[in-house]
């Protein structure tokens, strides 16, 4: 018998989060953001899900492969751009888009054999200070692109650092405008945070959005606002099930370190699920859980493969009980990987992103 943790991928989910950045985004074209392997939902699974997208952003070659062997012949986007000038083959093989963010990949693309030209997304510094032209190269970087017989359509893109919070995206417009403003090409700036909060202001949702975190139920500006606010819905379930009971008297600690100690009488639950399950650890006493859907929370220390839960809100539990980490429970309850994030100090980005190999993962609608 495995160990009864398993999580589910929620296809039917996706869409309708998909759907959502739509909506927001008026009739701008939706990048669906598969980096990081979906950001640990599977490529696979993702694309059954997100086939609806107008296309597909990543960083990495092999996921690129990967999309491409599921029948993917739309757009894909790499957006990082190409690593080395060898990366240029697999572009030209693969027919991908590349962001051009720095002048070597300018060189590289300068000595690259290709017969069909390349579709670029010249990237602008806007402030973020990650990666992209300053707004004082753009022209020459734009120029130098537009020479090349190895490049065809040039596109604008930037990044915001602030679009889930208070300095907003303002700066970063303006910063963008200037240096791109009589420069032809089509427009992607928008991520989650600013498809969900500015895509209505001018010149925000533009040509492209890339829709990310949001296509994956969780909100990118929580605690601000949560899925419900934003009527996203979970694609990821963590789930497992109670594998021992433990009565604790007054004065009884619970696991490694002792650092929970019962001040009365408690019936707490064995969850088979740790942090080598991709759980954090660094979630003290009190993060919320699910057990057979009800709200209850942790107790003590999250161990490798098992962590404890306070049964005093559910009564009827037991030995076999299920409990839900994250995502979608029994009954129609719901607990948003938000939620624990936000008690384990980190964002929904990465959990989902940290679910360990050694959980079987499986889609559902
Ligand atoms: C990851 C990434 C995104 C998606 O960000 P979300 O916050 O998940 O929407 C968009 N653009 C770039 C350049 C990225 O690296």
């Amino acid at each position: 018998m495995p160990r009864p943790i398993e999580a589910l991928i929620h296809t039917e989910a996706l869409a309708h989060n998909l759907g959502r950045a739509r909506e927001r985004a008026g009739g701008a074209r939706v990048w669906a953001v598969v980096k990081a392997n979906a950001y640990g939902h599977g490529i696979e699974r993702a694309f059954e899900g997100l086939r609806g997208a107008d296309g597909f952003a990543l960083l990495d070659l092999a996921e690129a492969e990967r999309l491409r062997a599921l029948g993917w012949r739309g757009p894909v986007l790499l957006l990082e751009g190409c690593f080395e000038p060898r990366d240029l083959e697999a572009c030209s093989r693969l027919h991908l888009w590349h962001v051009v963010h720095c002048g070597e990949q300018i060189d590289w693309l300068a000595l690259h054999k290709t017969h069909q030209p390349h579709r670029v997304f010249l990237k602008v510094n806007s402030g973020m200070n990650r990666l992209g032209f300053a707004p004082a190269s753009v022209r020459t970087a734009w120029a130098r692109l537009d020479a090349l017989p190895q490049v065809g359509e040039i596109s604008l893109m930037t990044h915001f650092s602030d679009a889930d919070g208070a300095r907003g995206i303002a700066h970063q417009m303006a910063a963008f405008d200037a240096a791109t403003r009589d420069l032809p090409g089509e427009r992607c700036l928008a991520n989650s945070a600013a498809v969900l909060r500015h895509a209505r202001e001018a010149g925000v949702a533009a040509d492209w959005v890339r829709a990310g975190v949001l296509c994956y139920g969780s909100a990118p500006d929580f605690p601000a606002h949560d899925i419900a606010h934003w009527d996203l819905r979970p694609t990821m379930t963590l789930r497992s099930r109670l594998i021992a009971i433990q009565t604790l008297q007054r004065g009884d600690t619970v696991g490694y370190g002792s650092t929970f100690t019962a001040d009365a009488a408690l019936r707490i639950g064995i969850v088979a699920c740790g942090y080598a399950d991709g759980y954090p650890r660094h979630c003290a006493t009190g993060t919320p859980v699910l057990v057979d859907g009800v709200r209850t929370r942790t107790v003590g220390r999250v161990s490798m493969d098992m962590l404890a839960v306070d049964l005093a809100p559910v009564p009827g539990a037991g030995f076999g009980s299920e409990v839900t980490l994250w995502g979608e429970g029994p009954g129609g309850s719901r607990l948003p990987v938000d939620d624990v994030a936000h008690a384990a100090g980190t964002i929904g980005y990465q959990l989902m992103c940290a679910l360990a190999p050694r959980v079987p993962v499986r889609a559902v609608s």
